[in-house]
């Protein structure tokens, strides 16, 4: 018996560098994989390589900032694979430039993905957990949240938030049987923190800063993230909710 057999998970974002590797740690361990991402071929490629592994999933496109897609994408989702039982908010955007210099339209574009993405999401998703009186619920955030990082204000913002949101609806919702938790990642290696870097003055110089401040003394990998994420979606944090855990080499 593994931890997730016969359980159906919606990783958001499951097409990019930690939700892949999420999809992947559910799969091996017997989930049933609904892969969502406004990428379709990511998501695609993702649910391929689970399928030829001997696992279960399923790609969906869906753009999170847009209601319709995920009411029509958990919909499906849920036809094909079963009610959801673990929801992870992955899906999220960077950009890496002082406030100042930031304009209205990126404040728009980050809170309509890391922040109104992931209202969509849970809204969508937790009606019918409240029905089933069962749900694990896992938020990605940002270590942003916790201490702030300059050149991500407006993202940093955003990831407070939906800690705030975590942490709120933890309470609302724990008498349904349904846990939310957080994971903040720090630098980790992925297409994000490539693309964050890009908007540095020396993309290289700006990397190393990161590895440097981190005491573990490396990049977190996707891996690492997809443990802690796993764990709060499991039955082994059961009696945990409304928690915020930093996965950043410490
Ligand atoms: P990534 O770029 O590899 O993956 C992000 C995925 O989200 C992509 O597949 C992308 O297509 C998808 N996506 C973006 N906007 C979307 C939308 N509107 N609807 C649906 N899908 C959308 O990045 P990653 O590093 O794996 O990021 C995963 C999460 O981790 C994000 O929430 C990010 O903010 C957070 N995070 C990452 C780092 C890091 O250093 N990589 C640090 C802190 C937090």
């Amino acid at each position: 018996m593994q931890r997730f057999d016969g359980k159906t998970v919606i990783v958001t974002g499951g097409g990019g560098g930690i939700g892949g590797a999420a999809c992947r740690r559910f799969a091996q361990e017997g989930a049933r994989v609904a892969v969502f991402d406004m990428n379709l071929p990511a998501a695609e490629k993702v649910a391929a390589a689970i399928r030829t592994a001997g696992g279960q999933a399923a790609a969906f496109q869906c753009d999170i900032t847009q209601r319709p897609q995920v009411d029509a994408a958990v919909a499906a989702a849920e036809a094909q694979l079963g009610p959801i039982a673990v929801l992870v908010n992955n899906a999220g955007w960077d950009v890496f430039k002082p406030f100042t210099k930031t304009v209205p339209a990126e404040w728009d574009k980050l809170i309509a993905i890391n922040l109104t993405g992931a209202l969509h999401m849970h809204h969508a998703v937790l009606p019918g957990m409240a029905d089933r009186k069962a749900g694990r619920i896992v938020n990605v955030a940002s270590d942003a949240a916790r201490g702030g990082s300059s050149g991500e204000a407006v993202y940093a913002a955003c990831k407070g938030g939906l800690v705030a949101l975590s942490k709120t609806l933890a309470r609302e919702h724990a008498r349904q049987g349904i846990t939310v938790n957080v994971v903040c990642p720090g630098p980790t290696d992925t297409a994000l923190l490539a693309g964050v870097a890009e908007g540095a003055r020396d993309p290289a110089k700006l990397i190393d800063a990161f590895k440097s401040a981190i005491p573990l003394g490396r990049l977190g990998q996707p891996d690492d993230l997809a443990s802690a994420i796993a764990f709060f979606g499991s039955d082994d944090a059961a009696f945990i909710t409304g928690q915020v855990i930093s996965v950043s080499g410490g």
